[in-house]
């Protein structure tokens, strides 16, 4: 099988080599799980190597198969298709961006007249990272603006944009009139959330360009909905993620002890993957409050039996934050 994506065999090869590691477990997101065999199968030809490929989802840089790497002994992970999120783990991991190959000027074309203004800022994600000159410079040529998001929060290379903090884009916020985002819908979606400017999505893989202006307006009433309902409700129970970079003790003591001071029941929902599944059996909650991936409360609302409230929107919901703050700030 071709490789469309640059899994960089000889740094991983080199990084085995320079651990002596025996043992190694592949992490890699479901998007290049297809090649992954390929990939499993070259590395252990190449050295003495035994390899793991993990199938747990691999979401984030906040998801490092730690216990799954305790548990079979293994030396090295190599975490695919993300940058870290913690400099100290307890097993050596290295880090690759799976770079995709993908050629953006198709996508760069259609999206020229969908621009909004003179000042652009400009995101991607880690597999396009190093095509943001390019961009940079096709909006050059037609006399724009472009400004790149800075290496803020969470985001390991200026131009970076991921889905749980979109730090980056607020900091350039004031000095631009849209942002046009390179990339699924899923981070654009998000900034839509954190950013009261115009998002421009272009996605190189389906050639679609658009404007997400409908789609904020919808997500905003259907998070005062709930927060609406959250202010009617008694039982809450706060959802607290064991992966390595979503567990949030502090947040979660803390909103515990808001919602209690309501006179209001609260208790704490713990487990590595939280899922609509995983809570369909607590049926006794009315809201879950959610301080793991941000992600859940958006993307996966629909799916949950009850409602799920990112922790600012519970702080209105008990009085202890303004709606009109929330909207300024961001919900993500
Ligand atoms: S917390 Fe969620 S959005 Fe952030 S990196 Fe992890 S999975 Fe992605």
């Amino acid at each position: 099988m071709t490789l469309s994506y640059n899994f960089e065999l000889d740094r991983v090869l080199k990084e085995i080599n320079r651990c002596n590691a025996k043992r190694i477990l592949i992490q890699i997101p479901d998007g290049l799980k297809p090649q992954a065999f390929t990939l499993a199968t070259t590395i252990e030809k190449n050295t003495k190597t035994k390899v793991f490929l993990s199938a747990s989802p691999c979401y984030g840089g906040c998801d490092i198969a730690i216990n799954q790497a305790r548990i079979l002994n293994v030396d090295l992970i190599v975490h695919y298709g993300h940058t870290p999120f913690r400099s100290e783990l307890e097993i050596p991991t290295i880090f690759l961006s799976a770079k995709s190959f993908l050629d953006l000027n198709s996508v760069l074309k259609k999206a020229e007249n969908k621009l909004i203004g003179h000042d652009i800022g400009i995101a991607t994600t880690i597999q396009h990272i190093d095509e943001l000159t390019i961009v940079e410079k096709h909006l050059k040529n037609l006399g724009l603006n472009a400004i790149i998001t800075p290496k803020e929060g969470h985001s390991y290379y200026s131009g970076q944009i991921i889905g749980c903090d979109y730090t980056p884009l607020k900091k350039i916020s004031n000095y631009v009139d849209c942002f046009f985002i390179i990339g699924s819908k899923f981070h654009s979606l998000g900034a839509c959330l954190a950013v009261n400017k115009p998002i421009i999505q272009a996605d190189p893989y389906t050639n679609e360009v658009i404007n997400l202006k409908d789609i904020r307006k919808s997500l905003i009433v259907s998070r005062y909905t709930a927060i609406e309902k959250a202010k009617k409700s008694n039982n809450f129970a706060i959802l607290l993620s064991t992966k390595v970079g979503q567990y949030d003790p502090k947040t979660a003591e803390m909103l515990k002890k808001e919602i209690s001071r309501k006179e209001k029941d609260v208790t704490m929902i713990s487990a590595d993957e939280i899922s609509p599944d995983s809570l369909s059996n607590f049926q006794e909650v009315d809201i879950f409050v959610n301080t793991a991936c941000p992600r859940l409360a958006i993307d996966d609302a629909a799916k949950f039996n009850n409602s799920i409230l990112l922790p600012k929107e519970i702080l209105v919901a008990i009085g202890k934050m303004e709606w009109e703050n929330l909207l300024d700030t961001g919900i993500l």
